[in-house]
C-alpha cells in the first residue's frame, strides 16, 4: 500500500479527471491496481497457482472484476489482501474517501458529499491514518534530499493563554517544525526543550546531509 494523504494529494489528478476515472468500473481496478491500493498479482488459496485476472458483465450489466486461478477454477475477490477486503461499499465510494482524505476535508463535509454514514467516515479515515503512519514509519520522510531545497526550521509554543500570566504554564506545548521549501513536505515534533541537546538528533534524523537549513543558527553537517 502506497502511501495516502499528502503523497497522494501530490499526485491527485483534478477532481473532474479523478472522477472520470472512479465513475467506471473499466477504469477504477486498474487505477487502484496502479496506485498500490490492490494487489496486482494474486496466488490462489486452493493450488498456489497464479491467477488471472478476469472481466465479466454481471446480471445487472455492470463489470465485475475477479481472480480466476486457471488450474483449479477458484476465484477470489479483486479487494483481497487489501484494507477494503472486508467493506460491502462500492469501490468508487472507498475512492472517493481516500480523495477526500487526501484533500484533507473535514468529517461532516466528507459526509455531505458522499452519503457515507458519520460513524462509516470515522472508521475509514482512522484506518486511512493507520496506514499514513505505517508507511511513514517504513519509509520516514526525509528532508532536504534535494539540494535545491532549503529546509526551514522553527519552534511554535502552542497552548492555554494564561490569564494575568498566572499558572504554572505546564500546559504549554513547544513543537519543532522543519519545512522543506519548495515541496510540501513538513515534520512536527513535539519537544521538550529547544536546546541544541534536544533539537540536533531530530534535524539529524529528518533532514539529509549537507541540506541547508534556514534558521538562526543552525545547518545539517
Ligand atoms: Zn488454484
Amino acid at each position: 500500500m502506497e502511501n495516502l494523504g499528502t503523497p497522494l494529494l501530490d499526485r491527485a489528478p483534478k477532481a473532474i479527471n479523478w472522477y472520470a476515472v472512479v465513475s467506471s468500473q473499466e477504469s477504477i481496478v486498474p487505477y487502484m491496481m496502479d496506485n498500490g491500493l490492490l494487489k496486482k498479482e494474486m496466488t490462489c488459496t486452493h493450488c498456489a497457482s497464479d491467477m488471472n485476472l478476469c472481466k465479466r458483465k454481471d446480471i445487472s450489466d455492470s463489470l465485475q472484476w475477479k481472480w480466476k486461478c486457471p488450474a483449479c477454477l477458484l476465484t477470489s475477490s479483486i479487494r483481497r489482501s487489501s484494507i477494503f477486503e472486508k467493506s460491502k461499499l462500492p469501490l468508487r465510494k472507498l475512492m472517493e474517501l481516500v480523495y477526500y482524505f487526501g484533500i484533507d476535508l473535514q468529517i461532516y463535509e466528507v459526509e455531505k458529499l458522499s452519503d457515507i454514514s458519520h460513524v462509516s467516515v470515522i472508521e475509514w479515515f482512522d484506518q486511512f491514518r493507520i496506514v499514513c503512519k505505517e508507511s511513514l514509519t517504513n519509509d520516514p520522510v526525509l528532508l532536504g534530499s534535494n539540494s535545491e531545497h532549503l529546509i526551514e526550521i522553527d519552534e511554535s509554543l502552542f497552548g492555554k493563554k494564561r490569564k494575568y500570566h498566572r499558572g504554572t504554564g505546564k500546559q504549554d506545548t513547544w513543537v519543532f517544525g522543519m519545512v522543506e521549501k519548495g515541496s510540501r513536505k513538513v515534520i512536527l515534533q513535539i519537544v521538550e526543550k529547544r536546546d541544541r541537546k534536544t533539537l540536533l538528533p531530530i534535524i539529524q534524523e529528518n533532514v539529509a546531509e549537507g541540506a541547508h537549513i534556514i534558521s538562526d543558527c543552525w545547518r545539517r553537517v
